[in-house]
This record gives C-alpha cells, structure tokens and sequence, in this order.
C-alpha cells in the first residue's frame, strides 16, 4: 500500500498545468476546484475505529494527506473521559512521528 502511494509521486511545489490529473488523482468528483485528490484508503478495527486517509494536492502544486478517524470511546462517563485523554496522548505521540519522513 505505501509503495503504491509514493510510487506516484509527483515533485513538491509543482504544480501541474491546469487540467492535468496526477497519475494518482481519482478524477471525476474527487477532484475539483484546483485540488487533486487520491482514491481514499480505510483501515477499520470492526466496530470499533476507522481511519480514512486522502491524498490531496491543492492548486499551488502542495501535498497534504487528509486524515479522518473515527474511534468509539468507552462506556460511561468517565470512562469515556480516560479513553479520551489516552487518545489524545497517543496521537499527539504518533502526530510528532508521522511528520518525520521514514528512514
Ligand atoms: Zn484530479
């Protein structure tokens, strides 16, 4: 999946000549009002979270992955509340790794 997505990537900060879709754009209504954006991927836990991540690049020729994630919290109040702040502590964790390029 990650080599599919780098496979196709296309030079920081340049954008394409107007009309023309990156190789991995999934055209049609993914992609309109100068942006690019890729078929998304999910990765599910069943029933309980999901991720959905969109490759994107804007009309100045930038890239960004979208990220949209979606996780049940517990049950309860304050259970909720713990699983909350566990979740924030996790991802400010990983946020900090993710912006890292891999080795
Ligand atoms: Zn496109």
């Amino acid at each position: 999946m990650s080599a599919h997505l780098l496979h196709h990537q296309t030079a920081p900060g340049s954008p394409l000549r107007p009309g023309v879709h990156p190789a991995w754009c999934a055209r049609g209504h993914a992609c309109g009002l100068g942006e690019h954006r890729a078929a998304p991927v999910t990765l599910t836990v069943p029933g309980q979270a999901v991720i959905v991540l969109t490759r994107v690049m804007g009309a100045d020729g930038r890239q960004h992955v979208e990220i949209r994630t979606d996780v049940a919290l517990a049950e309860g109040e304050a259970q909720a509340r713990a699983h909350l702040a566990h979740i924030l502590t996790e991802l400010d964790a990983h946020l900090r790794r993710l912006i890292s390029l891999p080795c």
